[in-house]
């Protein structure tokens, strides 16, 4: 149980998504007894500030979230990460059961395909590598850490979009850097799509509202969407 006796109920909520920032906002204000705190891997190098107390960095598996849950005498798990962040939500499963903390799993449903939309639906990263056809112009929406898979389409020009500066240089032949985080609206999106001359746009299935808006800007356009799924 938390040391402090007005402190009703610790939360925390296994972050790194605009989802978890607005629970933890929402959370804050409402629920004035609890303590509440964000957990994030540490992977932006300045994340956006966030209500309530943050954690940053792995916990070390299963075992370390154990040991973090008890000593910290969290009350509630919330797992509000990214729908492809697999292996912290594994562990928040098997944690929460071993510790014995109520896990509330608020993780994103996909976004389901919508009239006008042309999405190629693959299961895959090197699916969605090898559905692009010859020459295309590509908004590659994926982290820098999946990037490395289209190295080898020399042939197709790819515009990436980052939040922070990759530290190495991207192992893409042929590609422009965007800094910046995806715009708010399809009209944001739009400008970028013409801007670039993209003729194809490759991203995972993510859910939710903030990724969305060059999904609409794609279907407003009449671009195809190669949309990797949860397999
Ligand atoms: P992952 O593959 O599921 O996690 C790898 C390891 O990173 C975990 O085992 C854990 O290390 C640590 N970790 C992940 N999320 C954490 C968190 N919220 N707090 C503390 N440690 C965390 O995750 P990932 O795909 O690398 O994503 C990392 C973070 O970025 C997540 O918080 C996620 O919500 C956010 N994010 C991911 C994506 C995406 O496309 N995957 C997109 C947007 C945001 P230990 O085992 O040492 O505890």
């Amino acid at each position: 149980m938390p040391d402090n006796p007005l402190v009703k109920e610790t939360i925390l909520i296994l972050g790194g998504t605009r989802e978890a920032a607005e629970l933890a906002r929402d959370l804050v204000e409402n629920q004035p007894a609890a303590r509440v705190i964000s957990s994030l891997a540490g992977r932006t190098r300045e994340p956006a500030p966030l209500a309530g107390e943050i954690r940053t960095g792995g916990f070390g598996g299963i075992e370390g979230l154990v040991r973090y849950l008890r000593e910290t005498g969290v009350t509630r798990l919330i797992d509000a990460t990214h729908p492809f962040a697999r292996q912290i939500s594994a562990n928040a499963v098997e944690a929460a059961k071993i510790a014995g903390v109520p896990l509330d799993i608020r993780t994103r449903k996909p976004w389901p395909k919508q009239p006008g939309d042309a999405w190629i639906e693959v299961e895959t990263l090197e699916q969605a590598r090898d559905a692009i056809p010859p020459r295309a112009r590509v908004l590659l929406a994926l982290g820098s850490q999946h990037i490395g898979v289209f190295a080898s389409r020399a042939d197709v020009h790819f515009v990436v979009r980052m939040i922070d500066k990759p530290e190495q240089p991207l192992a893409l032949p042929d590609h422009t850097l965007v800094l910046g985080r995806p715009g708010d609206t399809a009209a944001a999106e739009t400008m970028l799509l013409i801007a670039h001359s993209i003729t194809h746009i490759v991203c995972r299935n993510s859910g939710g509202t903030a990724a969305y808006a060059k999904i609409e800007a794609a279907r407003q356009l009449g671009l195809p969407v190669i949309m990797v799924g949860r397999s």
